[in-house]
């Protein structure tokens, strides 16, 4: 596969190309399991679902009222009798009288000969519900069809209503249920081993040495993880150390279809990383042309993909969620179209310049102008280091490699972060 590069930074990768050249590098898990119809929320499906019965499986009823004959209903004059009940699982035996009507509920059968039902509403029926009557004027408004759910109408037998490759959704479950399916082909979870390395780090729950942080990017990692349904092996901190690096990295690779890790993947002296998954396997790729999330490293030790993520919180998120997700989306076998964040044109409430030659995102929200329109504004600093920043946002803004600058009222493109979740 011939891959066409950006026109980007000399020596970086676009996160378009990252992304090609990682779909065609890193093969799709072709494990697949058999799950339960209630275990498979959120998996991402493996097989088409073809369906085997219509829906509905006959015509019925959308309403509570009376099914008629719609020629016998225009010629109607008086009184109309009814000679019988169509209840929901209790259909009417037998096909209905000429000028007859049948007392309907919703969901329930249309009688033979039926084809349309005046709701009970339009209708004056006498105490027990044997007589009717109904207006010239309702007459003059009812239609042929009129109410009725044709057989077929929602699905047929043969069409395909799920494709392989999606990720499942409560509406979609619902439907392979509609379906009669107990249970669906799948992809089994991708096994995630997961830690944070920094020598000033502790764990949340411990005290605070002088002049340490709190290990926050674990929580992060796993949380996206998490949310894309990958079973996370939590392995805590390492230590800027290299031997502690390799022995951790080199174990959790035998056991895990992927390691992600925070921090050390820069150039710093503690930056020990990139020589261990160099010792331990090779480095794939290094530095996108992205910010935040720059040195974001991708690599491999034996079958297992490494994912070094770099230390600043915002990148592990930003960077996580825009390439990290949607790589994994695909290596757990999701449609392209799956993998992809959704982007929304929306107008920018905000003045921005810049001249990084990456393509850079903004922690944004969506607020209505004086106008009663919607436009998006963006977090007051750009640092990378600003965790609050990501609680603040609700989307992020994109801004492509090869825009100088952005100006109040231009179009941009708005990311929504529970798209991208
Ligand atoms: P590094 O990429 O290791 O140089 O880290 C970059 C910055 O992110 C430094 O200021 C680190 O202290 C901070 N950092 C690294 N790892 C974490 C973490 N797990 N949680 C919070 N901040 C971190
Ligand atoms: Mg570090």
């Amino acid at each position: 596969m011939t891959i066409q590069m950006q026109n980007t930074k000399p020596g970086l990768t676009s996160l378009s190309d990252a992304l090609e050249i990682a779909f065609a590098d890193v093969p799709v898990r072709s494990s697949v399991e058999e799950r339960s119809l209630v275990e498979c929320y959120g998996a991402v499906l493996r097989e088409d679902v073809i369906a085997t019965v219509s829906v509905p499986s006959v015509d019925n009823s959308a309403m509570d009222g009376y099914a008629l004959r719609h020629v016998d209903l225009m010629m109607a004059k008086g009184p109309i009798d009814v000679v019988g009940v169509s209840l929901a699982g209790h259909p009417y035996a037998g096909s209905l009288p000429t000028g007859a009507a049948i007392r309907i509920a919703t969901g329930a059968a249309i009688p033979d000969g039926a084809d349309c039902v005046v709701i009970q509403e339009n209708v004056s029926a006498n105490d027990d519900e044997t007589i009717i009557e109904i207006s010239d004027e309702v007459i003059g408004r009812t239609t042929l069809s009129q109410n009725i759910r044709w057989a077929g109408e929602d699905i047929k037998a043969g069409d395909v209503v799920l494709a392989s490759g999606m990720f499942l959704r409560p509406q979609d479950i619902a439907i392979a249920a509609g379906q009669g399916r107990g249970a669906l082909t799948v992809s089994k979870p991708l096994s995630i081993a997961v830690f944070s390395t920094g020598d000033e780090l502790a764990k949340p729950g411990d005290p605070l040495p002088p002049g340490g942080i709190y290990d926050s990017n674990r929580f992060a990692m796993i949380g996206m993880l998490r949310e894309i349904g990958c079973k996370v092996t939590d392995l805590g901190l390492l230590a800027d150390d290299f031997d502690v690096l390799r022995n951790a990295l080199g174990s959790a690779a035998k056991t895990h279809d992927v390691i992600m890790t925070s921090g050390g993947v820069s150039v710093g002296k503690a930056d020990l990383l990139k020589p261990v998954v160099d010792q331990l396997g090779e480095i794939t790729a290094w530095k996108l042309a992205i910010k935040p999330g720059k040195p974001l490293m991708r690599g491999k030790i034996g079958d297992c993909l490494v994912i070094g993520l770099p230390g600043n919180p915002v990148s592990v998120l930003v960077s996580g969620l825009l390439y990290v997700m949607p790589l994994l989306r695909h290596v757990m076998g999701a449609q392209r179209s799956q993998t992809e964040p959704v982007r929304i044109p929306v107008r920018a409430g905000f003045d921005f310049k810049r001249g990084t030659g990456r393509r850079e995102w903004l922690r944004a929200r969506l607020v209505q102008n004086d106008d009663g329109e919607f436009e998006a504004v963006a977090f007051n600093s750009t640092s990378s280091g600003m965790l609050s920043s990501m609680v603040w946002a609700e989307g992020l803004i994109e801004i492509p490699e090869s825009c100088g600058q952005v100006s109040k009222g231009d179009t941009v493109l708005y990311l929504p972060l529970r798209g991208l979740q």
